[in-house]
């Protein structure tokens, strides 16, 4: 059950165990980094940068993995530390240490939930309001912006500098999850963690063409045909307006392209200006769709999708939704009203 009040974010004795827990590794120490299936650019970067960092701690035995098919998406196949990527199903089975990225729960972790049943200390860097409080140091802070901005902190507080490669997993994360700097989790100390981060020589022009501005061209067209299939709904959330469409496997399979296309759609559909909730279904299998919610304030999109299993913040949310398309979406409208914000 996701808890009633978010957590406030971590406190000093928080940071003690998780700095403890870092330092009390010795030299055959195993440690395994672990993020959400379907990894973001926070997932990754956040897991990748700290990766590094520990590298410079002199930590030799280290993985990174993520649930699921062992596939990068295509742009953060250059990040810095992907060698530090192996299959989950290769990843350590009792590592002594167990690092958590951007997961607000267990179920985010797919097959590797299981392994959080190990030896040694279970540490959760991550910024959902509705984490759950798995593991054993929650390093949780609901105001941040991104993971990154967590994992940074504790790479701080471990006296790691700042270098190039590890600043570029941040900066990703940073970037992807406030929207290129557009969102209000853009806060002064936001600006100054990305001041730092560009101070380490990286180039954010180049960064961001990798990231959000390169795609195939056969994606060019799959959006053209998905957007020209979206439906805005003006009566839905009582008035405030939803606009939907949805991307089935062969519409991927036709334009010849990879899922983590479809992660862009979102964008283009939520700028919908008669609507307040905007949502894309991408088909991950038969009756099988995640989907992605995304709101302008009216209403909280994080309890819709906690509703209906998932979860998410206010602004943008996500769950797996089962059946044909019509009928996610009918779940998804009779969610609205009640999710509506009131003050
Ligand atoms: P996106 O739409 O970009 O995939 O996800 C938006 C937000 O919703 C992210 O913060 C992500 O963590 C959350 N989210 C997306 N899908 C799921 C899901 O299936 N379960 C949960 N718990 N959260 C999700
Ligand atoms: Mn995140």
């Amino acid at each position: 059950m996701p808890r009633q009040s978010p957590p406030a974010g971590p406190g000093e004795p928080d940071w003690a165990a998780a700095v403890a827990a870092v330092r009390g590794l010795g030299p055959e120490s195993r440690v395994l980094l672990i993020c959400h299936v379907n990894p973001d650019g926070d997932a990754l970067g956040s897991m990748l940068g700290f990766g590094l960092g520990l590298r410079r701690l002199g930590v030799r035995q280290l993985q990174a993995t993520f649930p699921g098919p062992p596939e990068v998406p295509e742009p953060f196949r250059w990040l810095p530390g992907l060698e530090l990527l192996v299959p989950a199903t290769g990843a350590y089975r009792d590592p002594d240490l167990v690092v958590c990225f951007d997961a607000a729960s267990e179920s985010r972790l797919g097959e590797l939930a299981g392994r959080l049943a190990v030896p040694g200390p279970v540490l959760v860097l991550d910024h959902h309001a509705s984490n759950t409080g798995f593991g054993d140091v929650q390093l949780v802070d609901p105001a941040a912006a991104a993971t990154s901005v967590v994992a940074e902190e504790l790479l701080a507080r471990l006296d790691v500098p700042l270098d190039a490669e590890i600043a570029a997993c941040l900066y990703v994360a940073l970037t992807t999850d406030t929207g290129s700097f557009r969102f209000d989790a853009t806060t002064p100390a936001v600006h100054q963690l990305a001041a730092r981060l560009l101070a380490t020589g990286i180039r954010p022009g180049d960064i961001s063409r990798e990231v959000f501005d390169t795609r195939p061209f056969g994606a060019v067209r799959l959006f053209g045909e998905v957007l020209g299939r979206a439906r805005l709904e003006p009566p839905a959330a009582a008035g405030n307006g939803l606009v939907w469409t949805y991307a089935t496997q062969d519409d991927l399979a036709r334009h010849g392209q990879r899922p983590y296309v479809l992660e862009a759609l979102i964008d283009s559909v939520r700028c919908t200006a008669e609507a307040d909730v905007a949502c894309v279904l991408k088909q991950v299998g038969p009756g099988e769709w995640a989907v992605s919610l995304r709101s302008k304030g009216a209403v909280d999109v994080s309890r819709v999708a906690t509703a209906l299993g998932g979860g998410g913040h206010r602004f943008a949310a996500g769950f797996t939704g089962r059946g044909d398309a019509d009928a996610v979406v009918d779940r998804i409208r009779a969610e609205l009203d009640s999710a509506l914000v009131t003050s």
